[in-house]
């Protein structure tokens, strides 16, 4: 039987990159190979997000540009999935008369069927009903790294939490939690095929399992590291009202969860926090990041910040300026405010203007790059815990350094380290994908950092919670 090809084109978070991975999955039985060549492709399926009104058109502009491809080949099926799908429905077939079908964020598993009818009875299917029970896909079965070292693992869906400015609670559902006992099976499966770092994925990981009185973020974090084999956790988004004790705590007792956190604070700003309905205070935030820091004074801390929200007066930024400067973050991720039509914020009054926010926005990122910088700089002289990831590709780096080939990896930090072999390595020795090496970092760059291998085993090197400054 010859494969048919699945172009599947990612826009979005994690969450979609994620999704994307079950959609391959739930295809394959039924003969659908993925390609990297979108000309070859007899399915194309754009994952869309509709968090910002950016990724939104990106999603559109992509989808218009398949028509050609349509009228060449009209076997060829175009699917749309992922937020906008759920949000739009059947609007997208009077909109886009060349797309097959509409699946929603629940239709994942029943995706089979869905391209069966578009296919065999040549029929346009929207499917965006959404479940009450979390759908699992064995994405492990088959499974083969291929390389990959790290990969993520979803341990929840939707959200309970009604940030005012977000889609997600509508387009993605309410909250479910995925069984522990799957998560772990999961992830010791990926283990066994070569996986050594896995980053667990929810919208609101702090609140696992609270629902359906599973076990706590903070129990399922300590099975996790008990897995065999494994040697990195990462978890990504925390909401700061429901980081526990416990879970901060974990970061002082694990030994394999890596010192990150991404904590989205979105404003420095009480009354911006307030309308944003985010149920922490600036006061709350700053706390919750000292108590992190006494229990691993080594935590990166990174977040997400949306500039110009309705309402924002230069006073309630500058409130967001002020809070960067005394937290300190490792890296921040900054957005301009969108309306969004179905969440409440877009009703609110008092819009800034977009050249404001533009500037704003800039302003913001501006700081963030000093503060960065500062911190990357701290960082030269330190030996560093690195995992290998592969070569690097920084352009300009392999000339700059006249042995041998340049690896890269990443610090627990989540900071992205390039080196070169150093004398620890013969001229007829290689590094391997996944191997922890120690590294000095010698000097700093506000994106990445740049180091010599000390070590291919950096165990006594990089004592935990301690400095690890080389010798
Ligand atoms: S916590 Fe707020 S911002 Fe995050 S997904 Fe839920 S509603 Fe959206």
């Amino acid at each position: 039987m010859r494969h048919q090809k699945l172009y599947i084109n990612t826009i979005g978070c994690q969450m979609n990159v994620y999704d994307s991975d079950r959609i391959a999955r739930a295809l394959e039985p039924g003969g659908y190979r993925q390609t990297d060549t979108l000309e070859e492709a007899d399915l194309v399926i754009v994952n869309t997000c509709a968090i910002r009104a950016k990724a939104e058109q990106k999603a559109f502009s992509f989808i218009g540009r398949l028509a050609r491809m349509k009228r060449q080949n009209p076997k060829l099926l175009i699917g749309v999935g992922g937020c906008v799908a759920q949000q739009e429905g059947e609007a997208i077939l009077s909109r886009m008369p060349h797309v097959d079908l509409i699946f929603g964020t629940h239709a994942i598993p029943r995706l089979p069927r869905i391209v069966d009818q578009a296919k065999t009875r040549r029929i346009r299917v929207v499917d965006v009903e959404q479940s009450d029970e979390i759908d699992e896909i064995d994405l492990t079965a088959g499974f083969h790294s291929d390389g990959q070292v790290s990969r993520f693992v979803t341990i929840m869906q939707g959200c309970d939490n009604y940030c005012s400015y977000c889609v997600v609670p509508y387009v993605r559902g309410t909250e479910m939690s995925r069984h522990p006992d799957r998560i772990l099976s999961e992830i010791e499966t990926l283990v066994r095929n070569g996986v050594r770092e896995v980053t667990l994925l929810g919208q609101n990981v702090n609140s696992y399992g609270r629902k359906e009185g599973l076990s706590s973020f903070a129990e399922l974090l300590e099975r996790v590291n008990g897995i065999e084999g494994l040697r990195r956790i990462r978890f990504t988004t925390s909401h700061p009202k429901d980081l526990s004790d416990d879970l901060m705590g974990a970061f002082g007792k694990l030994a394999k969860l890596c010192p990150h956190i991404h904590l989205p604070v979105q404003s420095g700003s009480d009354p911006v926090l307030k309308r944003m309905n985010r149920k922490y205070t600036r006061q709350v935030y700053l706390d919750r990041i000292e108590r992190l820091r006494s229990i691993r004074p080594d935590i990166a801390v990174t977040s997400d910040f949306i500039v110009g929200f309705p309402g924002e007066s230069r006073e309630d930024f500058e409130a967001t300026l002020t809070l960067v400067e005394t937290v300190a973050f490792d890296s921040i991720f900054a957005f301009m405010y969108s309306d969004r039509e179905i969440a409440p914020a877009s009703h609110f009054k008092n819009k800034v203007n977009e050249d404001e926010i533009k500037a704003r926005l800039q302003e913001l990122l501006a700081a963030q790059e000093t503060i960065t910088l500062r911190n990357n700089r701290a960082l030269v002289g330190t030996l560093q815990e690195i995992m290998v990831e592969g070569s690097s590709t920084r352009p300009g780096l392999a000339e700059s350094i006249d042995a041998g080939p340049q690896w890269s990896g990443r610090t627990p930090g989540n900071k992205i380290v390039n080196f070169s072999p150093g004398r620890d390595l013969g001229s007829e020795e290689t590094l391997q994908v996944g191997q922890m090496v120690a590294v000095r970092i010698e000097k700093a760059h506000a994106h990445s950092l740049r180091g010599e291998l000390v070590r291919k085993e950096p165990s006594e090197g990089c004592p935990r919670g301690k400095e690890c400054h080389a010798a």
